[in-house]
C-alpha cells in the first residue's frame, strides 16, 4: 500500500528512516554499492521527498505492530560492529608482528626512504640515506674502555685518557617502531640498536 512519507529520523546507525502517514517507520538506506539513494544524505533531497509516496510494507501485512520488520532489520545488521571487532583484531596481530619481527629482521641494518644504512657506512652516507636524526650525541670513549662505551665527562677526556670520538645518532622510526641508536666511531658506522627508548 502506497503511503505518503511525512518525515525523516535516523536510526542508531545513522542509517534514514522515512516516516509514513500511517505511523509506520521504513528505512531508506543509502548505502552504496548494495542500496544506493544519495538523496536521503542531503536536507534538500530528503525535503523533496516529503509527500511522495513509499509501498508500506507493514500496511500490506497488516501489521499493525511494527516489531516484526524492525527485529528482522537489527538481526540483519550487527554485521557491523563484528566487522569493526574483527579489523581491530586484525591490526593487533599486525602489531604484533611488527614487534615481534622489527628487531631481527634489521638488526644489521637501518632501513629508510627504501635505502638500507649499514656497518661500516660514512655519517654522509647515513645522512644520506636516513636524514637528519632525531637527537645526535658525541662523547669521548677511551680506547681501553670500548667494551662498554662508557662515556667519559668531556674534560676528564681530554685532559687524562686517550680517547676515541664516538658519535651516536638516534631516529625515531614512527609510532609503534622501535627507536634505532646509529653509533659512529672513526667516521664510520660501528652498530646499529633498536631500542624502545634510547640506553
Ligand atoms: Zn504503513
Amino acid at each position: 500500500m502506497d503511503r505518503k512519507i511525512v518525515g525523516f529520523h535516523q536510526d542508531e546507525e545513522q542509517h534514514w528512516v522515512a516516516e509514513l502517514e500511517c505511523g509506520h517507520n521504513q528505512h531508506v538506506r543509502h548505502r552504496p554499492p548494495w542500496t544506493n539513494r544519495p538523496w536521503v544524505v542531503t536536507p534538500e533531497g530528503r525535503a523533496k521527498a516529503l509527500g511522495q509516496t513509499l509501498s508500506c510494507r507493514k500496511c500490506d501485512a497488516a501489521l499493525a505492530d511494527e516489531t516484526p520488520r524492525d527485529s528482522v532489520a537489527a538481526l540483519s545488521h550487527p554485521s557491523q560492529p563484528k566487522e569493526s571487532s574483527m579489523k581491530a583484531i586484525a591490526i593487533a596481530c599486525l602489531a604484533a608482528a611488527a614487534a615481534l619481527h622489527a628487531p631481527r629482521a634489521s638488526a644489521e641494518s637501518l632501513r629508510c626512504n627504501g635505502y638500507s644504512a649499514s656497518e661500516g657506512d660514512s655519517r654522509n652516507a647515513v645522512l644520506y640515506k636516513c636524514g637528519q636524526p632525531l637527537l645526535r650525541d658525541v662523547y669521548c670513549s677511551p680506547v681501553y674502555y670500548s667494551q662498554t662505551l662508557q662515556p667519559v665527562p668531556e674534560p676528564i677526556a681530554n685532559a687524562f685518557v686517550p680517547c676515541q670520538a664516538v658519535e651516536e645518532w638516534l631516529y625515531e622510526r614512527g609510532p609503534g617502531q622501535l627507536t634505532a641508536t646509529v653509533r659512529f666511531r672513526a667516521g664510520v658506522v660501528q652498530s646499529i640498536r633498536y631500542g624502545r627508548e634510547p640506553q
